[in-house]
């Protein structure tokens, strides 16, 4: 919600949501680093820690000049463990989520909750209502068994669940993996639900400069699909297969696979036009620069250089600056500076990395095609990248209902009614994804044919 040009949630303005957050983050997991490594118990999962932020510091807290909040970190031991199982060092969370401000993201949803990214664009914030913040604890042992399991997966990792209180009002918030690099420019964006019924995107979101378009927008754009080699298309159904029952054990409806497009060549084509531009603009420069009359009205110079126009991933709101408070903070962390071939930090989180497990060759990098895509082609032919992931999995069916609130009976208390539900819409959604929105590779020859890895 906007109030007065800033934005605001549950009335708290965001950059003190923001600010707060980190603070909190950095003690709790900063406070970890003294607690040694040891294997994972299940009462790890309803453990708890809260902690009063008082503005003039305490003998655990730092002075800040935010109101007063506290801050409470849920299973601190649990997420600390599953960071590990993702390669994520504490020092690096650490430094992702606090050592620069994070970027406020508009957000498609209905919800209403607020995304903030990491300034190194690794990890997202998302705020949850209290439902999907209490469904998330109870889902806790047994989703990280499955991702134990099977770390190649599409569905989302949770890094770390957090409630920030403040004014008697409680914010929730979840850690989880950014599934949309910000450096690679995302040419389309769809949240696919493999419904039709009302799935097409508003005309306001149409009209945002990086729309997030619908299943009946997609079906629209691409009518024949998105064509994928064999071994890919495999790859990416089983995997979607595996994800979908482990959703369906859960009772879990109403997610999406979030599908980000880069066009290899709209952006080869972009690229051009862009040295073009800019040739363009230093010769003008050149020849008048001179004579340009300085001061107000003077016409400042277009581009500066020739690097590619920075990515508007979601319409980025704002960023946030002010956090003189938290150590180790710096401006320069504003420089969303990354090259394109950058390995994630997060282990197994790009999509190429997600659905193939043992297919590692294809991680290779070729050329200066952006890594950790899952390359496609359009029906015309053209070369693409595919960002994807499962998202918004914390709407249970089973929360639907006043049911007892235990782990048990998430999984055993299955009537028919709501086993089927969650049923019907996981085959729905493999049968859109498997059939409709991706194809195996026609056997008869393409303009091009598709790049050997
Ligand atoms: P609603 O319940 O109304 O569908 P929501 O507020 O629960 O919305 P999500 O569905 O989780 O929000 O996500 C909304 C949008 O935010 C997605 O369509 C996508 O554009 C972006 N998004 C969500 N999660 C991620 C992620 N992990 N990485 C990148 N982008 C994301
Ligand atoms: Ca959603
Ligand atoms: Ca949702």
């Amino acid at each position: 919600v906007a109030e007065g040009g800033e934005v605001t949630y549950k009335k708290i303005k965001s950059k003190q949501i923001m600010g707060s957050i980190q603070l909190g983050i950095q003690h709790t997991v900063g406070g970890l680093a003294n607690k040694p490594k040891r294997d994972l118990l299940m009462n790890d999962f309803w453990e708890m820690e809260t902690i009063a932020f008082p503005p003039e510091g305490s003998s655990l807290t730092p002075a800040h000049h935010y109101s007063e909040f506290r801050f409470k970190a849920y299973a601190p031991i649990a997420f600390r463990y599953f960071r590990d199982l993702f390669d994520i060092e504490p020092d690096d969370f650490l430094m992702s989520m606090c050592a620069s401000p994070m970027l406020e993201l508009s957000n498609p949803g209905a919800s209403g909750s607020i995304f903030y990214l990491t300034d190194d664009d690794e990890f997202i914030i998302k705020t949850l209502q209290k439902k999907e913040c209490e469904f998330l604890q109870k889902l806790l042992p047994g989703y990280y068994m499955n991702l134990s399991q099977n770390p190649r997966t599409l569905l989302p990792k949770f890094f770390g669940l957090y409630c920030f209180h403040f004014n008697s009002k409680n914010v929730r918030l979840v850690a989880m993996n950014n599934l949309l690099p910000s450096d690679i420019k995302m040419h389309a964006k769809y949240d696919l639900k493999g419904s039709t019924f009302r799935r097409k995107a508003s005309k306001a979101e149409r009209q945002k400069a990086s729309p997030t378009f619908k299943d009946l927008d997609f079906a629209e754009h691409h009518p024949n699909g998105i064509f994928l080699e064999a071994d890919t298309y495999t790859a990416l159904m089983n995997t979607i297969k595996r994800d979908c029952m482990v959703l369906e054990s859960f009772q879990i409806m109403d997610y999406s696979l979030l599908v980000g497009i880069h066009n290899l060549d709209i952006a080869a084509k972009e690229k051009r036009e862009e040295r073009i531009r800019n040739a363009r603009a230093k010769r003008e420069r050149r020849e008048g620069g001179a004579h340009q009359p300085a001061g107000p009205g003077g016409v400042a110079p277009l581009a500066t250089d020739d690097d590619a126009p920075e990515s508007d991933q979601f319409n980025q709101l704002q960023s946030v600056a002010s956090f003189a408070s938290i150590p180790g903070t710096s401006a320069a962390g504003l420089n969303r500076t990354r090259s394109m071939n950058r390995q994630r930090l997060v282990a197994h989180s790009t999509a190429m990395e997600s659905i193939t497990a043992d297919l590692d060759a294809t991680l290779e990098e070729v050329g200066d095609e952006p890594m950790g895509g899952i390359p496609a082609r359009s029906e015309n032919d053209e070369r693409l990248m595919l960002y994807i992931g499962i998202i918004d999995i914390l709407q249970s069916y089973r929360l639907e209902k006043k049911l007892e609130h235990t782990f048990k009976s998430l999984l055993y208390n299955g009537d028919t009614v709501s086993v089927c539900r969650p049923s019907f819409y996981a085959k729905r959604f493999q049968d859109a994804m498997g059939k409709q929105v991706f194809k195996k590779t026609p056997t008869f020859p393409l303009k091009h044919s598709p790049s050997k890895r």
